[in-house]
């Protein structure tokens, strides 16, 4: 396949240009991009008119957009026009529209279905979308469905503001606001590698979505959203904070992959309207872009495009990184691969990509379509070579910087997870301490007093060591602590054995609480038996022989938990006072 690109300035420079292309070898139809970036829609019409007159066959489609690729550069240019031409008999393009205008998406589905069903040998779809418009994750999860696995799609959102709504078209059909168009390229010798890039890198804490509706996001770890970006970035809540806040959009884990999700707006009470759906519960992290390592990652990107070495690429570029790089600096991430095969594309509002059999909705992601008819030259690959930055220095500075800044915080986030965990941990034992013990029985009992069976039982076991001030006095303290340490490892190593949820803590110097969830008295009090039979057969050096005493009580309906620990103390004690080493059960009362 060839490619050959022009930008529109007037009818009769169009139409010579047109005409051209019309006599150059092709096997089959061609397909044209149109990407305008606020051209006039008459000049749009009559380019699409020029076409149809000239090259009746050739099938195109286009969107408006936030700059358009020309000569492998982020142009200023208004109306930019690529044509690619197949040099394979059975190649192909074919453009669909499909119009999407309600939160229902079914019909969608159908038409995709059939489309599909009707258009054989598929090697390739390029999708263009109005995505603020439709139902884009639903939208996605349809593409993911119904086309073939293994046929690549990728591609971006036409771009529009305030000012302009973004709009979609292709032969045959006006201007579209609400939809996809679906570019289908196939043949029996179409071959397809595609990647994507994003180069932003996470900074600092992660933060957990706690409140989220739709697509704002009210709170992260409790705070209003907004709150991360005026508390470390000192980004105002004023009329540029989309721009601001651009630079440092959230990375959010889905699955396995990040993506990169940006704030489009802040209410007054800090809640960010997102560019797509984050559900609560996620956790995210502030990202930064840094010039330096943006390059790596595209480099790397453009070597992998470069090794297949594809005939036209397809190029969609997030208008973010535009804002990024600031206007044609941009420039300097499309340049590496221009110079492995011509490129076509535009700056998106939202980027699309099925990878790894999921199909998402990205942004500030650079995505990249390489394409070619038959097998790849012989030869050996280039190796693409980066533009020399101009301004290093700082770019390391950067780095080191945020390098510092991870460094800093993972350090602190290792030293408040010890200090949490001593701050609840029995040092001797290393069980809960009591306090712990004691949270967490009122917390399960809070939760499930109003149900109290089956999964929701809650069963305590209190235990405490026979006799024990007589092995302090006779073999000393240290024998003391031994005996303690080696009968808590063993209460451990049971209670998590029979409920991996349950949790057991040091009540006292020689008494221990268990809190069984989901376990009945019954069940309870067997364990207990088990436990105090394993401790029976325990042999200590100096002390030799040691027993216990267990008290087992089980919640009742609406019971709370200070009257529970009661009655399973009353059940220890009962078992005391019968002379040791014994289970006793609390009766209900
Ligand atoms: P009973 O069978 O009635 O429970 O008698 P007991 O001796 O076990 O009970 P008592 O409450 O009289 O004594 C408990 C002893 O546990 C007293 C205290 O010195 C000892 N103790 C408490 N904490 C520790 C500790 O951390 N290490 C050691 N070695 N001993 C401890
Ligand atoms: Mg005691
Ligand atoms: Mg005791």
């Amino acid at each position: 396949m060839k490619q050959y690109q022009t930008v529109y300035h007037d009818k009769d420079s169009f139409r010579a240009v047109v005409s051209e292309w019309q006599s150059l070898p092709a096997s089959a139809p061609a397909l044209i991009h149109l990407f305008s970036d606020g051209a006039d829609p008459a000049d749009i019409s009559a380019a699409c008119g020029i076409i149809d007159e000239l090259m009746p066959d050739a099938v195109y489609v286009g969107a408006s957009a936030s700059g358009c690729l020309y000569d492998g550069k982020v142009s200023a240019e208004k109306l930019v026009v690529s044509c690619m031409l197949f040099e394979k008999p059975d190649s192909f393009a074919q453009v669909c529209f499909f119009p999407v205008d309600s939160e229902d998406v079914s019909s969608f589905r159908l038409s995709v279905r059939e489309t599909l069903q009707r258009i054989t040998n598929v090697k390739a779809i390029e999708v263009i979308a109005t995505i603020d418009t439709i139902p884009i994750r639903d939208v996605c999860k349809v593409i993911q469905e119904e086309v073939p696995e293994g046929i690549p799609v990728w591609g971006g959102g036409a771009f529009g503001d305030n000012q302009f709504r973004a709009f979609l078209f292709r032969k045959g059909s006006g201007f579209q606001s609400a939809g996809i168009m679906m570019t289908l390229i196939g043949g029996s010798d179409i071959h397809v590698h595609y990647a994507y890039v994003s180069g932003w890198k996470p900074l600092g804490y992660p933060l957990k979505v706690t409140r989220a509706e739709g697509y704002v996001l009210h709170e992260l770890d409790g705070q209003p959203a907004y709150q991360i970006y005026q508390h470390y970035l000192r980004i105002p809540n004023d009329e540029h904070i989309f721009y601001n806040a651009l630079e440092f959009p959230f990375a959010v884990q889905h699955g396995n992959r990040t993506l990169l999700r940006h704030a489009m707006s802040c209410d007054s009470q800090g809640a960010l309207t997102m560019s797509t759906r984050i559900p609560e519960g996620s956790v995210l992290h502030v990202t930064y872009g840094d010039p330096e390592t943006i390059m790596q990652d595209v480099m790397q990107c453009a070597q992998s495009i470069a090794e297949f070495k594809p005939e036209v690429i397809s190029v969609f570029d997030c208008f973010g990184r535009k804002t990024f790089w600031g206007g044609t600096e941009a420039t300097r991430e499309i340049t590496p691969f221009h110079q492995i095969a011509p490129t076509y594309g535009f700056c998106t509002a939202g980027e699309l990509i099925r990878w790894e059999n999921d199909m998402d909705h990205h942004n500030l992601t650079l995505i990249i379509a390489g394409m070619r008819e038959g097998d790849a030259p012989e030869g050996t690959t280039a190796v693409v070579h980066q533009e020399t930055a101009n301004n290093e220095s700082t770019m390391t500075l950067i780095n080191r910087l945020v390098n510092f800044i991870n460094t800093a915080t993972a350090e602190v986030m290792e030293a408040n997870a010890t200090l949490s965990l001593m701050a609840i941990t029995d040092q001797l034992t290393k069980l809960y301490n009591r306090g712990e013990i004691q949270r967490r029985i009122t917390e399960r009992i809070e939760e499930k007093k109003t149900s109290p069976d089956g999964v929701d039982a809650t069963s305590l076991v209190m235990i405490d060591l026979d006799d024990f001030k007589h092995i302090n006095d006779t073999y000393g303290h240290q024998e003391g602590d031994q005996v303690l340490m080696r009968i808590s490892q063993l209460i451990h190593e049971a209670t998590a054995k029979l409920n991996i949820n349950a949790a057991d803590g040091r009540w006292g110097g020689e008494e221990f609480m268990l809190m069984l969830p989901g376990v009945t008295q019954e069940t309870a009090a067997g364990f207990a038996e088990e436990v105090r039979r394993a401790i029976e057969k325990l042999q200590f050096e100096k002390c030799g022989k040691v027993s216990a005493s267990f008290g087992v009580a089980q919640a009742m309906p609406a019971e709370d938990a200070d009257p529970l620990v009661v009655r399973a103390d009353t059940a220890l004690y009962k078992a005391k006072a019968s002379g040791k080493n014994t289970v006793c059960q609390a009766k209900e009362e």
